[in-house]
């Protein structure tokens, strides 16, 4: 535990980070006006912060923390190995331990047919090495043309150049010249906002058939891949109506198209089992992977593969790497956490008991009045907040005020929920008990009575 008395006061923190400090998509005034909340150690599900605040984190940091924090067999890993090894690489034919150990491990946990791992630090690294690979891939077939990348509108893939031209959030676009050439968008299977008077059924047909559309557009021939989260998370927890899914693998299957299975988010138990591919049941051909590969613990990344793709890439030299791909601390942390989560029976228990303890407390915020639908898969939620339920309509005010509103009530009654546009989300460990999931609930349904109040 950190001791709070050796801290700065949190002002003169507050100070020197708006000062010295550029932060990920954070409003400057915000900064500058409120000044930020500074945390300081964590345990379990709770965050404490430099005024001494126990704060319930709903979100597992971002999305990645599914062990919960404060495991001490982590801190341990990472001490032995940088004792033992603390960086080496793995270019030009070399290896060591911890990524030989965990890609097998890897390969194990994946579907079947994906056996091999290409390793990055962060899932934007990993989907910018899919960009390649997938390219390299066809190239080395003899099919050089088959460079285009189908994504869709408001996925998230990463936030470097490559992977944020694959996601399809356009305030990111109009930043920096994205998106990179042979990138296109299709929309998003948001039955909520965008479904009109269709059934979700039909629209779910409808918005895979855009697929189609869009491959036929650009020619089958020079499609490489569509890339997709099976459940968009960033976006504000899209779940697609169940007859997307399987619609979209029988057109990619069609049209001989990769297909890219990102799991940054939906992998490691995120929802109910070891993948979101399991769940929504798709056979992609790469999978991403990030985030609770490590439980956040140390920065790691991945492109798992299949054996097709390894086979046709190890043919040549895939002219592409990082210096921390595969970075021996990194690895070996990511593989204790993996051992704790089987071991430990964490993603069984998120399927058996905790996803739907969850899912029947979550739901029953839907009799506010406030709340439209609340869709949740495994541990990863949303709500939509409307002011009308059976329109579905959106709030008059710029879109995204009431989240935001509702997002700072949370904070204030030592809650996080993020915001995406007018939906509140959750994402908590997988090791979060009933008890704490009782007071995420309590807590959630007191800041949306005063966010009602506030918009009122
Ligand atoms: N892909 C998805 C689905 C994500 O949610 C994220 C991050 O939130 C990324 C990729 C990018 O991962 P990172 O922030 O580790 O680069």
């Amino acid at each position: 535990m950190t001791a709070l008395t050796n801290l700065p006061p949190t002002a003169e923190l507050q100070r020197l980070d708006a000062a010295h400090h550029l932060h990920p998509f954070t409003h400057g005034a915000g900064l500058r006006d409120k000044g930020v909340r500074v945390i300081t150690s964590a345990d379990g599900v709770w965050l404490t912060d430099s005024e001494g605040n126990r704060i319930l984190d709903a979100m597992a940091g971002l999305w990645c923390v599914n062990i919960g924090y404060g495991r001490q067999e982590l801190v341990e890993a990472a001490a032995a190995q940088m004792a033992e090894l603390p960086f080496y690489n793995t270019f030009f034919q070399t290896s060591h331990v911890p990524a030989i150990k965990l890609a097998e491990r890897l390969a194990q946990l994946a579907p079947d047919h994906l056996n091999h791992v290409f390793f990055a630090s962060s899932g934007s690294e990993a989907n910018d090495t899919n960009i390649r690979l997938v390219r390299t891939y066809w190239e080395m077939k003899g099919q050089p043309q088959k460079k285009a990348i189908i994504s869709r509108w408001n996925a998230y893939h990463g936030s470097s150049v490559g992977s944020g031209s694959l996601g399809g959030m356009k305030g990111m676009h109009a930043q920096g010249g994205m998106p990179i050439p042979d990138i296109h968008h299709i929309d998003q299977p948001d039955w909520w906002s965008e479904g009109g008077d269709m059934t979700p059924e039909d629209f779910g047909r409808a918005r895979a058939k855009l697929l189609e559309d869009k491959i036929l557009e650009i020619g089958a021939d020079n499609v490489a891949a569509f890339i997709a989260e099976p459940v968009q998370g960033a976006g504000g927890v899209i779940v697609p109506p169940e007859t997307y899914w399987p619609e979209v693998q029988k057109i990619v299957d069609k049209y001989g198209i990769l297909l890219i299975a990102d799991e940054v988010i939906c992998g490691f138990g995120r929802t109910g089992n070891w993948f979101g591919s399991e769940t929504v049941g798709i056979r992609p051909d790469i999978m991403t992977v990030a985030k609770g590969m490590s439980s956040g613990y140390q920065p790691i990344g991945g492109s798992i593969v299949s054996d097709e793709i390894a086979d046709v890439i190890g043919g040549g030299e895939f002219n592409h790497g990082y210096t921390y791909s595969g970075h021996p601390v990194a690895c070996a942390v990511a593989l204790e956490n993996l051992r704790l989560l089987d071991e430990e029976g964490i993603v069984d228990r998120v399927r058996d008991h905790t996803a739907p303890y969850l899912k029947q407390k979550f739901e029953s915020l839907t009799d506010h009045p406030m709340v439209g639908e609340a869709k949740i898969v495994g541990m990863m939620g949303s709500i939509a907040l409307t002011p009308h339920k059976e329109s579905r309509a959106a709030f008059k005010a710029d879109a995204g005020t009431v989240g935001l509103i509702c997002r700072e009530r949370c904070f204030a009654n030592n809650l996080v929920m993020r915001h995406v546009g007018d939906r509140m989300i959750v994402s908590p460990s997988l090791t979060i008990s009933d008890d704490e999931i009782d007071t995420l609930i309590e807590r959630a349904r007191t800041s949306l009575d005063e966010a009602m109040a506030e918009v009122e």
